[in-house]
């Protein structure tokens, strides 16, 4: 089996391991190698075992500890074209690390093949990922995105884990006096992050087709708390005849500043 764990989720930084038999990959570096290479000891992993590193977009909060993470490691890193791009363009990833594109093909990464498709946000590029395993599980992850387009369900479809943004509560944004307006704007847009309301509508979809583990991740700080997350997922839910305590076998709100437990998928 193999077991996603979120180190840490949110605005002020995201990162994901996904590991098996030991071997691992990294999903976004979003704060400093120390507090990413620690976490990783703390889950007992070796960093002989890290297969490679994904990176969804080029913001600060999926990229920040990338390049000090990476300076005396020798693992690719895969991404979209636009993203590779602007990390090679700004020094912000090592000059020795070869940098995969994901845009047309999928890869081989230790024993996972993975595939990225693209996700609505206000970034150079930015994608979400796949993740297979060799027994035919997979796991599926978008952080980011400002809506969820046909696309994006479809790929989340069949999914053993289904890990999705839950960035903000509508009304708490709303009634945020220290968000300027445009800021408001931009995170509500289509090309910014998904509100609780837009991840419950696509996870209780997902639900009724048959997916059975969720994470909520990329929860907001000053709009969001893990309870109101998972609440509205369970409003949403009930509206739709899904009782959310029943018919999902595991459902969890990754946490700002901690190592959250491993779901096998
Ligand atoms: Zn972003
Ligand atoms: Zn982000």
């Amino acid at each position: 089996m193999a077991k996603y764990i979120s180190l840490y989720s949110g605005s002020s930084g995201n990162c994901s391991v996904i590991e098996q038999n030991g071997k691992f990959i990294i999903i976004d570096i979003g704060k400093s190698a120390r507090i990413t290479a620690n976490a990783i000891r703390e889950l007992g992993l070796d960093i002989k075992n890290l297969q490679g590193v994904l990176i969804s977009h080029e913001h600060s909060d999926h990229i920040s500890g990338l390049k000090v993470f990476l300076k005396k490691l020798d693992v690719p890193v895969y991404s979209n074209c636009a993203t590779l791009d602007y990390l090679a363009d700004y020094d912000l990833v090592p000059a020795h690390i070869r940098l995969e594109d994901m845009n047309f093909a999928g890869h081989n990464i230790g024993d996972f093949y993975i595939t990225g498709f693209d996700t609505p946000h206000d970034s150079v590029g930015c994608m979400g990922f796949n993740i297979h395993t060799q027994s035919g599980t997979r796991m599926t992850m978008a952080t980011d995105l400002g809506c969820v387009t046909e696309n994006i369900l479809n790929q989340f479809m069949g999914a053993d884990l289904a890990v999705i943004e839950s960035n903000y509560d509508e009304m708490m944004l709303r009634e945020n006096e220290n968000y300027p307006y445009y800021l408001k704007t931009r995170i509500s847009s289509n090309r910014g992050h998904l509100s609780n309301v837009q991840c419950s509508n696509a996870a209780v979809q997902l639900i009724q087709s048959g997916v059975k583990k969720i994470h909520l991740c990329h929860l907001s700080n000053n709009n969001n708390t893990p309870s109101t997350a998972l609440s509205q997922l369970a409003l949403t839910g009930m509206a739709s005849g899904v009782d959310i305590a029943k018919d999902v076998e595991t459902v969890r709100a990754n946490r700002r500043h901690e190592i959250t437990l491993p779901t096998e998928f």
